[in-house]
Order: structure tokens, then sequence, then C-alpha cells
């Protein structure tokens, strides 16, 4: 089974084809984030006009680099939500067109489910049920996958997300956007992740969920409070120490909720699971709890459309199809049907 999978839901023009749910044939990702960067952030009106006008292309470089035509394709996958509404209105629209002119089932994904599906490309043995830690730059999620399109959320965020922390701390000590990639260098380098103690936030009554506004507040106050001490800013250090609060707290949380509630195997998913600090304690800590790991090679865990046509394959599989009524959803839930 072939499907074309299609992803425009933020600053990421993409398509792809994905066999079985697994073997990736083509992955074409063209990135805005040259064009956003000039302004510190995404804006939404320049990305859904990039993506109008990058969508074609990008599809039909993904069905030659998979050395396939629109007719041997077997479904058509897109990202209807959650995201920027303009941006996903793109990839929604060229997903119907080609749906209905090639005659193909649509089938519509959510693009953190998406995320998760990440995971499959590349650990064929991975399967429902497991332990999946969301982290990219709009969600922070505890979520238990438990089948392909059936799914639990045991923990989230209160405020910030992760990736939205890193970017807004990034942006505090003048790396730019998008940050976390900058951070994870500038800290592996040359940080020391204890020179500053930033706060590890809990919940009260929330075991397995998230609050980051704290620790960016933190950093914000520490900047401050040099900048009228006139003392000067070590970056490398506040952004080692930033990063590993941040990762303290995830790695507490995942690892503390798959040990309560008997989950054998956690996957990283989202943008910051291409994190090296992240990646490296997540091992250490399931290493010592006896728990399998995985996570996505950086290509994949950042936005892309295999991970979509992946989600897309095991929703085909089970029967969801769409009409050519679908709309792009900007706020859709996880497991949302
Ligand atoms: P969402 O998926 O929640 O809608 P998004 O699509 O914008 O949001 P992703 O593409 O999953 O998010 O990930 C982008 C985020 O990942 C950004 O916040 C970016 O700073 C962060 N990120 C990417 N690489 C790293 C890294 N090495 N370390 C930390 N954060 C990272
Ligand atoms: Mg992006
Ligand atoms: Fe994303």
């Amino acid at each position: 089974i072939l499907i074309l999978g299609i992803e425009s839901s933020c600053d990421e023009t993409a398509a792809s084809v994905v066999k079985n749910g697994r073997t990736v044939m083509s992955n074409v990702i063209s990135s805005q984030i040259d064009i956003h960067t000039l302004y510190g952030g995404v804006v939404p009106e320049i990305a859904s006009r990039k993506h109008v006008e990058r969508i074609n292309q990008v599809i039909g470089q993904a069905l030659k680099d998979a050395g396939v035509t629109l007719s041997e394709i077997d479904a058509v996958s897109v990202t209807y939500g959650p995201g920027l509404v303009g941006a996903l209105l793109v990839g929604v629209g060229a997903a119907k067109a080609i749906a209905y002119a090639a005659g193909k089932p649509l089938v519509g994904v959510h693009h953190i489910e998406g995320h998760i599906a990440a995971n499959y490309l590349e650990h064929p043995d991975l399967e429902p049920p497991f332990l999946c830690l969301v982290v990219s730059g709009g969600h922070t999620h505890l979520v238990r996958v438990l089948e392909y399109g059936k799914f639990e959320i045991i923990g989230y965020t209160h405020d910030d997300a992760a990736g939205e922390a890193f970017d807004k701390v990034a942006r505090a000590i003048g790396l730019g956007y998008p940050g976390g990639p900058k951070i994870d260098k500038l800290a592996a380098k040359e940080g020391n992740p204890y020179a500053i103690e930033f706060p590890r936030a809990k919940i009260d009554g929330c075991e397995f969920d998230f609050s980051f506004s704290g620790v960016k507040s933190a950093v914000l106050n520490y900047l401050n409070g040099c900048e009228m001490k006139g003392i000067e800013v070590n970056r490398a250090d506040v952004a080692a120490s930033f990063q590993q609060a941040v990762v303290d707290v995830l790695v507490g949380r995942a690892v503390g909720a798959a040990k309560k509630l008997g989950e054998k195997r956690i996957a990283v998913a989202g943008g910051v699971a291409s994190n090296s600090a992240l990646r490296a304690a997540m091992k250490q800590a399931c290493d010592e709890a006896g728990l399998g790991l995985c996570y996505p090679s950086p290509i994949y865990c950042t936005d892309n459309a295999a991970m979509i046509a992946s989600q897309g394959y095991y929703e085909y599989m089970a029967g969801t199809r769409h009409g050519l009524d679908l709309n792009a959803v900007p706020n859709l839930k996880i497991g949302q049907r």
C-alpha cells in the first residue's frame, strides 16, 4: 500500500510517499525558516502564501523521487489540524484536489499523531501499546498509544510547550529563530548545565503535567538581574542550565509515568526529540529503569510528510475516509475523529 502524505500546518511545505506505513520512498521538505527568521517567528500570512507557491512542486517532486505516478498511490493523507488555519488549508485543498482528480481515497491526519508515527519509520518492531513523550513547538504531552489510532493523554503542559520555551529563551539570549537547535549546540559546545539553578516546576495534584513558563521567566529574570548589576552573561551557561532544567522535568515525568503505568517502552516525538541533552538523559534513565527507548532521526522529528503518510496508512487500514468537505481544524484534539 502506497500513501502520499501532505503536510503544511506551520512553516514546512512537505510531501512524501510511504510504503505500508513504514518504508519511506521519498521525503520532500521545503522549509520557510529563512523567511520567518527575518521576523523572529512564523508569520501566518506569509506561511500560507509560501505554501501556495510551493505545494504543487513539492508534491510532484515527492512522486518523482519515489518513482511512482499518482495512479499507483492508494490514498492521499493530509494534516488537517492542529496548526495555522491558513497554512493547513493549502495542504487540505491540494490533497482534496488530487484525491478528486485521481479518484483516490482521502484520509485526514492529526499533526501530533503524525509526530508520534514518525517513530514507526525507523523502528520496524515498534507497535502499540507504548508511551510517547510528545515535545514539539506547540505541544508537550505524555500520551499512551493504545492502538495505532487510539490515544490516551495522561499529561500535558499548563502553559508553554517545551519547544516554545526553547525558542523564547533563545530569543532572550540573542540566538534567533528557531532557537531549540541553537541552544542545543551552544550548550553542548561550552555550557555548564549546573552553573545556574533554574526551577523544575511541579503541578500540585497533576503528577504527569508540565509547566515551562516558570523556567522561562526565571531565565528572563536572571538576564535582567545581570544587566542591572552590570554582570556579563555567560550565554552558554544560561543555555545549558535552562536546557538541563527542561530535560530533567521531561525525563522525570516520562520515566515516572512509564514505571507507574507498567509501560515497557517510551517513544519520543516532535522537534525537541532531536535535542541531544534530552536524548542522552532519556537513554540513561531508561537504561536504569529497564525501559525500551526510541526516537526518530532529526529529519523526522521536525515537521515532515512521511510521518503523516505513516499515520495515514494506519488510518486508511482502519477504514478512515474523509469526504471532499474535509476542512482545516486549527485546534483539533488528539484522538478526535
Ligand atoms: P507542533 O508540532 O506542536 O504543531 P511545530 O510543528 O512548530 O509545532 P515541530 O516541528 O515539531 O514543532 O518542532 C519545532 C520545535 O522544535 C521548535 O520549537 C524548535 O525550537 C524545536 N527544536 C528543534 N530542534 C531542537 C533541538 N535540537 N533542541 C531543542 N529544541 C529543538
Ligand atoms: Mg517548522
Ligand atoms: Fe510539528
